[in-house]
């Protein structure tokens, strides 16, 4: 019987390439796993010291004069500045002359030095993410490590990766540039054609970590497949001459091109790295994502709802702050509410990597949600602050992060395609606690492995599918409910890479659990707010149940089993808005969470901050308003506008 259902489930499962292997076994899990296992083991809170001197930060962020960072005639000061000052050594262990940080205190600083421009947060979070120096770290030679570490941490190397190309986007290695391995003076070396896009950092990186296929026609080397190698600026033949604008944020982007070679030694970690490169690059990536994008989500979001909380007490229409119209309100609670979760988020995932784990699936979770939820935050406050950020100048403190907001969302793995093919589809094979080893006992031909492997299945699923006819409403509930609807959604197989709206929807769930469980977190950690915790988390579950009902309802057959998992709603009551406007308004501490991480001294958020300190009937008071309702006026081009 069991050989029968063996080729059965052979048959269903799909197609998994060498590249979808590799990304399927980096990485671990974690709270993701407890989820499909339908009960969740809140993680201890992690504790650690700051490293980075607060002094070097403040001067950074009091010095830094919102110039484009490039393109610029000032000889890339600001670029040099953090790489003098150790800004790209937080992954580089002290003995390499870096000062290696916590993600915790990563995050912080990112987070930090974004709220002040996101341009200046991309320029640091590179070279301390995914390229040169971290794979160096991982994979490199001693000699290597040796030759650039120090070089990395000091600044006089500026790295950049790339990775991608005209005919790559997000299918990464599908049509990537390609390496041959070729005899030249006696010596084998790599032939490649390099023809790189978007790669952040280029017109000023001097170490560039490449990727491309590398093929051995000539069976020189007998090894193939992609690689990632190391090339300095001044090497020959290598191209550094464009770049691109990406929506005028300021910072480096652009092409690396050409025709060169590349000795075996330049590939990271030698000549017994030829053909590792996407292994290397998932098992960085797996942690990477989780950590620098949703901390420059956490700096725009806590930016925008921070600044917008004192605005819309000071600006008023109709004789009244804006802060007292109930559509206001409206979109201010749903801007709090998506901080709230994003700052959680940003919390719990820390606290899991600092633990040593880097669980791929959690990561991705972080990437589309923060950055997305992020991109909400800044839509609502510039429906709020209307003409004042439609207007640039010095009181606009949404502009810059609303212009970022689409590149957050489309690098490490465009939003589209990380939710509707990665989060679920990945979190099907890797969080799930059986379906891996049993995809695994059917690559290996196995079928004890997966006669266990398939009772433990079955045990798993029917226990889940008895827990989920239950009266109550709560998260747990909620968790055995996907996990139990997991299960059943997991018998399309390899059809699931095609149906992208069911998975997306999945996903959706998937991610909300996992952000309603940060929440909760946060809450046991800091007890900010039960309120606003209860608030965010059944709104969470509330977004969960609609496409939980809808999932149901567009599944076959098997949804007549379901049906007790579609719910309705709890209401959501207008009171309950006004409760919750009212807890953030009075409740100080959920705008202590809020300002902490984000500079608010010299610019407009001190102002907006003092603003709301000091006497509404004070001279002082009427001339901070003017300054902050105010927005940029500039000289005419030319003085009178002649009509014929
Ligand atoms: C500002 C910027 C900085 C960057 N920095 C770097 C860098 O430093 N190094 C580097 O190597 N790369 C970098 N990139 C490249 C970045 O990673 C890619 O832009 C990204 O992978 C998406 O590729 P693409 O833009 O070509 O989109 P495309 O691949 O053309 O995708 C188009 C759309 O189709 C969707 N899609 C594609 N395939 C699927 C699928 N199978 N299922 C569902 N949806 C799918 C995508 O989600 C997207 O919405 C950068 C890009 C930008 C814009």
């Amino acid at each position: 019987m069991y050989r029968t259902l063996f080729n059965l489930v052979k048959r269903k499962i799909p197609k998994i390439s060498d590249t979808e292997l590799i990304a399927l076994r980096s990485g671990n899990t974690s709270i993701d796993r407890d989820i499909l296992r339908g009960k969740v083991n809140y993680p201890e809170k992690f504790t650690y010291q700051n490293k980075f001197p607060k002094d070097n930060l403040s001067t950074l962020l009091t010095e830094y004069d919102h110039t484009p960072i490039y393109p610029n005639s000032n000889n890339n000061k600001w670029v040099n500045f953090l790489g003098k000052n150790k800004y790209f050594s937080f992954l580089i262990d002290e003995q390499y002359g870096g000062i290696k940080l916590s993600t915790n205190e990563l995050s912080n600083i990112l987070t930090k030095i974004t709220s002040v421009d996101p341009g200046l947060g991309v320029v640091t979070m590179v070279p301390n993410s995914l390229g040169p120096g971290e794979l160096l770290i991982h994979y490199g030679s001693d000699d290597q490590k040796n030759k650039y570490l120090p070089g990395l941490a000091d600044g006089s190397y500026i790295p950049c990766f790339g990775l991608t190309g005209p005919n790559n986007g997000s299918d990464a290695t599908g049509s990537i540039d390609k390496g041959i391995v070729i005899e030249k003076d006696g010596k084998k070396v790599i032939k490649v054609s390099l023809n790189k896009r978007y790669i952040t950092l280029a017109p000023v990186a001097n170490l560039m970590g490449i990727a491309f296929e590398l093929q051995d026609p000539d069976n020189l080397i007998g090894k193939e497949g992609v690689t990632v190698a190391l090339v300095e600026r001044s090497h020959p033949n290598l191209i550094q001459n464009t770049h691109h604008i990406p929506l005028n944020a300021g910072f480096p982007n652009g092409t690396i091109k050409g025709e060169i070679c590349v000795d075996l030694d330049q590939v990271i970690g030698g000549e017994k790295n030829i053909g590792n490169g996407w292994k290397m690059l998932m098992e960085c990536l797996s942690a990477g994502r989780g950590v620098s994008l949703p901390a420059t989500a956490n700096a725009s979001s806590k930016v925008a709802s921070f600044g917008m909380f004192n605005y819309i007490k000071v600006r008023d229409q109709f004789k009244m702050p804006i802060g007292n119209m109930e559509a206001i309100q409206e979109k201010f609670n749903t801007m709090i509410y998506n901080t709230w979760i994003i700052q959680s988020a940003v919390a719990l995932t820390n606290d899991i990597l600092d633990s040593g784990n880097s669980p791929a699936v959690i990561s991705a979770i972080m990437k589309q949600q923060c950055t997305e939820r992020g991109r909400h935050v800044l839509n609502e406050a510039m429906d709020i602050h209307a003409g004042a950020s439609i207007c640039l100048g010095y009181s606009n403190f949404l502009e810059k992060f609303y212009r970022s907001a689409p590149i957050g969302i489309t690098v490490e793995g465009s939003n589209t395609l990380t939710r509707s093919l990665i989060i679920f589809g990945q979190g099907l094979n890797k969080s799930h606690p059986h379906i891996f080893p049993i995809l695994d006992s059917i690559l290996n031909d196995n079928l004890e492995s997966f006669k266990q492997n398939f009772k433990n299945i079955v045990t798993h699923s029917l226990s889940l599918y008895r827990k989920s006819f239950s009266f109550s409403r709560d998260l747990n509930q909620q968790i055995v409910d996907f996990a139990c609807l997991t299960n059943f959604v997991a018998i399309k197989g390899g059809s699931l890479k095609k149906e992208q709206m069911l998975s997306g929807d999945m996903a959706d769930v998937f991610s909300n659990l996992y952000l309603a469980i940060s929440v909760q977190y946060h809450q046991n950690n800091h007890q900010s707010s039960d309120k606003l915790t209860q608030y965010v988390i059944t709104r969470l579950m509330n977004e969960n149940q609609e496409k939980i009902n809808k999932i149901v309802n567009n599944l076959g057959p098997e949804r007549y089993l379901l049906q007790h998992l579609k719910k309705s709603n709890k209401t959501d009551k207008y009171q309950k808005e006004r409760e919750i406007f009212q807890e953030i308004m009075e409740n100080k501490k959920i705008m202590d969470e809020m300002k902490k991480n984000i500079y608010v001294e010299d610019n407009i958020l001190g102002d907006l901050d003092l603003i709301n300190k000091i006497d509404r009937d004070s001279s002082e008071y009427q001339k901070l308003k003017e300054k902050i309702i105010n927005v940029g006026e500039y000289p005419n081009v030319v003085d009178i506008v002649k009509f014929d």
